[in-house]
């Protein structure tokens, strides 16, 4: 029954979950931007629409909007302090959160469910560049073991609906991703958000810029409007192909923390005040990821440079701060 209704719509209906997210926020800019393709109908979904940790409410609300397609984001996300802080709530309720997405999405009959993962999960010792064959090769960073762990389950629950019920459930694993809309708070907020909130307040007090580390560790970062037009390029161009797809910029374009630091601080024409301060952890050294079968389906995409991206955030920042999530 459920199938015959989905074959009559003229539209293809996708249900976000964390549709209010930093991703979620750039999938709704990238949409609005449209002015011929009217073949997809959107429903963002945040937590006052519904608790994901809650089975029977999640059931209630899949039963209602009959997705074909369930790009599932939402996550208790954060950069390397609120991992290292709060395991319990990362593996728990991050377990909780995908044990109903995908059980539920299954019981409701919906086909498609592309789901989020994280290239932070891989191996920590491992060999480089990592690709999508290496997720479940060795133990993760020490510092996000539960974030990951939680993770990786929801790349082995999505195979075993694909393998026991012909499902098309597959996830997608992006490297570190930044901006507008993201978690500018000091303590949980990744490292880009992080930095930009801390160097606006430090130009404001005249105090030091303190950057946590080495500045050594290398990460590849993705512009969250770039991550968005690879996802909704996915809901037409990647069905049924089973293996989870890396979506990250060039190995090449791989860059340091303090590189990273450095660009924030001269958006504050701060640079001069940026300090390093060592006794805080570095985290992983690096979690090089090849993007070779992303570049397999899309070889000339362009993606942001991280230049114009950091600047394009603090822009977004500055014009936000009093709203901002922080
Ligand atoms: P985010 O900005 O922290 O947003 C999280 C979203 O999940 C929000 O919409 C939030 O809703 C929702 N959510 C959290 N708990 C929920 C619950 N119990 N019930 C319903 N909704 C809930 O996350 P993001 O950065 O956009 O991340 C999107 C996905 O990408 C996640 O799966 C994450 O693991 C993955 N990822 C992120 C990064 C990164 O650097 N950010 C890197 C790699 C992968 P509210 O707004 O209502 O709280
Ligand atoms: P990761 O990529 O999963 O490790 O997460 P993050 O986005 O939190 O990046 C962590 C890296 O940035 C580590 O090398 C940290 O030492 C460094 N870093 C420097 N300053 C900060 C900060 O203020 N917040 C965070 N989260 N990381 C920082």
């Amino acid at each position: 029954m459920t199938v015959k209704r989905e074959r009559e719509r003229e539209k293809m209906k996708i249900l976000v979950t964390g549709g209010t997210g930093l991703v979620g926020t750039a999938i709704k800019t990238i949409i609005s931007g449209w002015t011929t393709n009217k073949d997809k109908e959107f429903i963002f979904l945040s937590s006052s629409d519904l608790d994901l940790r809650d089975g029977e409410a999640t059931l209630a609300l899949f039963q209602y909007h009959q997705p074909d397609v369930i790009l599932h984001l939402a996550a208790v996300v954060g950069g390397l302090f609120k991992n290292m802080r709060e395991k319990v709530r990362m593996l728990e309720e991050n377990i909780m959160i995908n044990m109903n997405v995908l059980s539920v999405a299954h019981a409701c009959d919906v086909n498609r469910v592309i789901s989020c993962l994280s290239t932070c999960i891989f191996p920590d010792k491992t060999s480089y560049p990592i690709d999508e064959t290496m997720l479940h090769d060795g133990p993760p960073h020490i510092s996000n073991d539960a974030y990951a762990y939680a993770k990786r389950m929801l790349e082995v629950q999505s195979r075993a609906y694909q393998e026991q019920y012909g499902r098309d459930y597959v996830c997608v694993i992006p490297t570190n991703i930044y901006g507008p809309a993201d978690n500018f708070h000091l303590g949980d907020a990744h490292v880009i958000p992080a930095l930009i909130h801390k160097c606006f307040l430090a130009r404001n007090e005249s105090l030091p810029f303190i950057v946590a580390g080495s500045g050594r560790p290398l990460r590849q970062f993705i512009y969250s409007e770039d991550l968005a037009t690879l996802l909704v390029w996915m809901l037409d161009n990647y069905i049924d192909q089973k293996e989870p797809l890396i979506l990250s910029v060039d190995p090449n374009d791989e860059v340091s923390i303090l590189y990273i630091a450095h660009l924030i601080a001269a958006e504050f024409q701060y640079e001069n005040r940026l300090v390093m301060d060592i006794s805080l952890p570095d985290g992983q050294y690096k979690k090089t990821a090849s993007n070779a079968r992303l570049r397999s389906f899309m070889p000339s995409f362009v993606f942001t440079p991280i230049e114009e991206g950091i600047k394009k955030t603090v822009t977004w920042f500055l014009a936000h701060y009093p709203t901002c999530r922080k």
